[in-house]
């Protein structure tokens, strides 16, 4: 739950966001437009096309992204783990923050998104090996 949803259930009375504590915290914000993400975007997402990924409802800009691997990324190869593993990175840095229990090391959002990709991929590919027999 974003801290925006923890302040109207009374979980919290500060609803902005931990990550850069200078806008409310809502899903929007801490997957997209957050100073700690944004950068990230801006070096992975074609730029003729950063203003439609910043602004498209967010159902649809996570299913285009799993979906469409060429549509936003400057780099397609692999992007729907890439992708995925941003957001989970993200999320989990924030819940860090917000539960107050630092990740293990302090390697890079995007370092982190990285490895995740290349154990994902490395997983499903000897899955599919193991298939094939
Ligand atoms: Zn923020």
């Amino acid at each position: 739950m974003t801290n925006a949803e923890r302040a109207k259930h009374q979980f919290t009375d500060d609803d902005r966001c931990p990550l850069c504590a200078d806008s409310v915290e809502d899903i929007d914000h801490v997957m997209r437009k957050c100073s700690a993400i944004f950068p990230i975007w801006i070096l992975l997402i074609k730029e003729d096309k950063l203003d439609e990924f910043m602004s498209m409802e967010m159902k649809t800009w996570i299913r285009i992204n799993l979906d469409n691997k060429k549509y936003f990324a400057k780099v397609s190869e692999e992007w729907d783990i890439l992708f995925g593993s941003i957001l989970w990175n993200t999320w989990k840095k924030r819940n860090s923050i917000v539960f107050d229990s630092p990740l293990e090391n302090s390697s890079s959002l995007l370092e982190r998104s990285r490895r995740l990709q290349t154990i994902t991929f490395t997983a499903l590919e000897q899955e599919d090996a193991r298939k094939k027999g």
